[in-house]
């Protein structure tokens, strides 16, 4: 069993803090959903966990099993286990998919290892059979011309590809219809299991009908303020988030 602990992680963006204070653990078969207002800091959160260069993490620490990952460039957290799939993925113009993966994969093996071409098509069809993705898919340019869809399902095959230990997926249900909205769903529940744990940032409720979450939190103003179980969701739902803001600012005023 492996954990990723976020210890009360300090994140600033040029001279702006975003996020201030924010401590969970993650075990490896756990889900864990984060939901939050726009502008509260989630993205910043798992990209400064990824190891995005410019999100500087100002205190606090990140750990895998016990040893941080902050001195890591975010290829090594990427070997070390670490996946980010992004909420607005990039486009790489004349690559194509099945090259960018076997690049990815080619890139953790050991100096002057090779990866075995054939068995690393196999492996990548078996992974696109699972999650119902049509070959003619890994000819095309990673991302290029796209729909949300299309991105959210090749950010799901890289995931699929890579086997993290930890995946960061961030709003990885936005922009998507319903039957795309599965597709991810699918995805993620096919590769759920005691070997992979889950941050699953999301602003809307929806994704969790598809994705059950082990527990639920809330995050405001750059931390969690609340922490709970699916029904938090549900009450997030039909509330809104201006409640949790009320209680916050109360909290706050009291302090
Ligand atoms: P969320 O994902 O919860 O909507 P973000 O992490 O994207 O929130 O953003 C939190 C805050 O950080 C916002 O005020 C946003 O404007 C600011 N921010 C995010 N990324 C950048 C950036 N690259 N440069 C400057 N400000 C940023
Ligand atoms: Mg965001």
């Amino acid at each position: 069993m492996s954990s990723l602990e976020i210890k009360n992680l300090h994140v600033a963006i040029g001279d702006k803090e975003i996020v201030k204070g924010f401590t969970l653990t993650i075990n490896s078969g756990e889900v864990h959903a984060v939901m939050g207002p726009n502008g509260t800091g989630k993205s910043t959160l798992s990209k400064a966990i990824a190891g995005h260069p410019d999100y500087r993490i100002t205190s606090g620490d990140v750990l895998i099993d016990g040893k941080s990952i902050l001195e890591l460039e975010a290829d090594e957290r990427a070997r070390a286990g670490v996946f980010l799939a992004f909420q607005y993925p990039s486009e790489i113009t004349g690559v194509s998919i099945a090259n960018f993966l076997r690049a990815a994969l080619q890139a953790r093996l050991a100096e002057g290892e090779e990866l075995d071409a054939s068995a690393y098509y196999k492996r990548l069809y078996e992974k696109m059979d699972r999650l119902k993705i049509d070959r003619k898919f890994t000819s095309r340019a990673v991302n290029e011309g796209f729909s949300g869809g299309e991105k959210k399902r090749c950010e799901i095959l890289q995931m699929a590809m890579l086997e993290p230990h930890f995946a960061l997926m961030d709003e990885t249900d936005s922009g998507l219809d319903i039957d795309a909205l599965r597709i991810v769903a699918e995805g993620v529940n096919a590769m759920r299991g005691p070997n992979l744990g889950v941050l699953l940032i999301t602003h809307y409720q929806r994704l969790l009908d598809y994705i059950i979450p082990d527990f639920v939190h809330v995050m405001y103003d750059g931390q969690i303020v609340k922490s709970g179980d699916k029904s938090l969701a549900l009450e997030l739902e039909a509330k809104g988030y201006d409640w949790v803001k009320r209680e916050f600012a109360a909290a706050n005023s009291r302090s």
